[in-house]
């Protein structure tokens, strides 16, 4: 079996992040701040992030403020929950949070719920279960939790469980592994991992490894890497891990490096992108890869930032 590249992957973050007008760049305009959770994550789980400068980081990232405390993708770019979850866990990385008004934060998240427990990811009014997810994630990590009617929010989560044990986005909407841990990762934080039926679940989470170890999001579909992340943590919440073949799903993964410029694609041999060096990383990380930092499954950081984020002060 190969082996994690680490110094290629670190130095492949690193390019990106400085080319501001190579082809990714462009594609990433709007979700810089998305670009920078993904990639800033990847160093710390590798135990690179001292090879950015953090103050640059942090004074970018307050200038995506926006005066309703939101964030936006990019600087002057309209805020959205998606960029305010992003926000939050960079500055939480670099120890950092203290530089927010963390209730004008929390306001503008809070102010996003709906009156059955749902929530809009901003203004336009858009209802998807990642948007609470996203709600109670980042009111977690601000610890604020109490801003919101978390009972409601549960409920509106569990009235999108399928009968094959696994969520979508609305009510009634298929199961999709993205999906699935966006409401077991909410349900996990609020402490309501009751409502999920394990092993049903569980059942439809380990079908999706297929032939080549790798992991697909729904029936019929191909192996991608970026679901090693969403099905693997979902697993791990619900303590189904051992129900899939890691050794596998861990050669599938590493097959998936360019080992010469560095960076992880969705299945081997394609073109790799920030998105998924984060989730091969972050998924050798939950499969206990050597040398790796441990991955906090439902907040989607490492082990000692969300320690460090809820025993502080
Ligand atoms: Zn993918």
């Amino acid at each position: 079996m190969g082996e994690l590249v680490v110094e290629k992957h670190t130095k492949y973050i690193v390019t990106v992040e400085k080319s501001k007008d190579s082809f990714e760049s462009v594609v990433m305009e709007h979700l810089r701040l998305n670009g920078a959770y993904w990639g800033l994550t990847t160093l710390d789980i590798m135990g690179k992030l001292d090879v950015v400068d953090q103050d640059e980081v942090v004074s970018w990232i307050m200038q995506c403020q926006h005066e309703s405390g939101g964030f936006g993708g990019n600087i002057g770019h309209d805020p959205h929950l998606l960029y305010t979850l992003s926000a939050i866990q960079v500055l939480g990385l670099f120890n950092k949070t203290d530089v927010l008004d963390i209730d004008k934060v929390a306001n503008y998240i809070a102010g996003l719920q709906n009156a059955d427990g749902s929530f809009n990811g901003d203004i336009w009014g858009e209802v998807d279960t990642r948007f609470s997810y996203i709600a109670i994630c980042s009111l977690a990590l601000l610890r604020r939790l109490d801003k919101i009617n978390v009972e409601k929010a549960v409920e509106y989560i569990v009235s999108c469980k399928n009968v094959d044990g696994g969520f979508g986005c609305t009510p009634g909407a298929e199961s999709h592994a993205g999906q699935i841990f966006c409401c077991v990762g909410a349900l996990a934080i609020t402490g309501s991992l009751d409502r999920v039926d394990k092993d049903l679940l569980g059942w439809w989470l380990c079908e999706r490894q297929l032939k080549s170890g790798g992991l697909n999001g729904r029936p019929e579909k191909l192996a991608d890497v970026c679901y090693s992340w969403w099905v693997l943590s979902s697993l791990i919440m619900i303590d189904r891990v051992h129900w899939i073949d890691k050794d596998k799903l861990i050669k599938f993964i590493l097959d998936c490096q360019d080992k010469e410029k560095g960076g992880i694609s969705d299945r081997p041999d394609d073109a790799v992108d920030v998105f998924h060096t984060y989730f091969g990383v972050a998924g050798l990380s939950l499969l206990e890869y050597p040398g790796l930092k441990p991955v906090d499954p439902a907040y989607a950081l490492p082990v000692d930032v969300v320690n460090r984020i809820f025993f502080s002060k």
